[in-house]
């Protein structure tokens, strides 16, 4: 038997923060393709648009007026996903039919009064902001008694279902552990458990000796395209240092962070030669009260684009029904972002 060569043979990686596996078509990259597809022609948008409700001064949907705010601005979201008030009682007069009161509390993050700019176009001394309100929210909503979990996120661009280019985020919470958060639960710890020091701290050192997956880097941040990678261009932005949340970084790693989320952002746009999409978020320790010296701080960037500005990566039929599938090996992927320009398009 050959040996087993990432490039060219089909095979399947492990994913060892959630213990699952994904397929990997390798020989599939190679199919031919009708060639390159324009990037498509600029976007541009007014520094104020009268008509969105995240812009300085108007009128959200649910009546509400926003202030003539200069910088990050916060505020709960309107038409929430979970209330502060739901009974928490449980449905279970069947063991298969069951039902559970939930609460929650549910924020919308505006990252710039500039209707026109993304992370990607931002200061980095404006995402620094970004970060500093990502972490006084963690504390904030999180010192709620009932939150056991605040998953802050970026749903960016009309393909991810974000209805308004207005630069934001958003941030739901709630009294129980999301599914994702709990495969990283049980892993995390049993790999603590059995090394004496995080997984993703020990994969850190690992891709930082291997450095072919690595986009970018800096003191204190590393953005990889992860060996298990499941979408085309997915990244994962670790702390250096196995911090737990986002509250835990001090004024240096706050100010890198910013600095990575630039760099990542700009490379990311700089692919397709557009406003990059992506749903990207936070990874950090729970806020239930536990002690979790297992928890490593992380990002996951997820794009859904595979060749161009139009075509996108589908996950249907097998990856639905089976396991994720990918045809480009992560590899290939961080090589290809990692070898762009570090100035925007837009500025070249
Ligand atoms: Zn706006
Ligand atoms: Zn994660």
């Amino acid at each position: 038997m050959p040996n087993l060569n990432l490039n060219e043979h089909p095979h399947r990686r492990f994913n060892p923060l959630t213990n699952e596996w994904i397929l990997v078509s390798p020989h599939r990259a190679k199919r031919p393709w009708r060639g390159q597809v324009e990037p498509p022609p600029p976007e541009v948008r007014p520094a104020y648009d009268p008509t969105c409700y995240l812009c300085p001064g108007n009128k959200r949907v649910g009546g509400q007026v926003n202030p003539v705010y200069t910088t990050t601005y916060v505020f709960d979201n309107d038409f929430p996903a979970l209330l502060r008030d739901t009974p928490a009682t449980e449905l279970a007069d069947h063991p298969l039919f069951r039902a559970q009161g939930d609460r929650g509390i549910c924020r919308v993050i505006c990252f710039s009064p500039r209707h026109d700019l993304t992370l990607a176009l931002m200061e980095t001394a404006d995402i620094r902001r970004v970060v500093d309100t990502w972490a006084e929210q963690t504390l904030d909503i999180g010192g709620h008694d009932f939150i056991g979990y605040v998953q802050i996120f970026e749903n960016k661009g009309e393909m991810m279902g974000c209805s308004d280019p207005h630069p934001h985020g958003q941030i739901w919470s709630t009294t129980w552990m999301p599914r994702e958060i709990a495969k990283e639960i049980a892993a995390q710890r049993d790999y603590f458990d059995a090394h004496g020091v995080t997984l993703l701290a020990d994969y850190l050192a690992e891709e930082q000796r291997r450095q072919e997956r690595i986009v970018y880097a800096n003191e204190h941040w590393t953005a990889l395209v992860p060996f298990w990678a499941t979408w085309p261009f997915e990244t994962l932005l670790v702390s250096n240092r196995p911090a737990r949340s986002l509250p835990d970084l001090d004024s240096g790693e706050r100010d890198a962070l910013a600095d990575g989320i630039h760099h990542l952002t700009v490379r990311y746009d700089n692919l397709f030669l557009m406003s990059f999409p992506y749903s990207m978020g936070w990874h950090q320790q729970p806020t239930d009260g536990a002690d979790y010296p297992y928890w490593h701080l992380h990002a996951h960037y997820y794009p859904p684009l595979l060749r161009s500005a139009t075509i996108k990566k589908f996950m249907v039929g097998y990856e639905l029904l089976a396991t994720p599938q990918r045809d480009i090996p992560a590899e290939q992927a961080a090589a290809r972002l990692r070898d762009l320009s570090d100035l925007h398009y837009s500025r070249a």
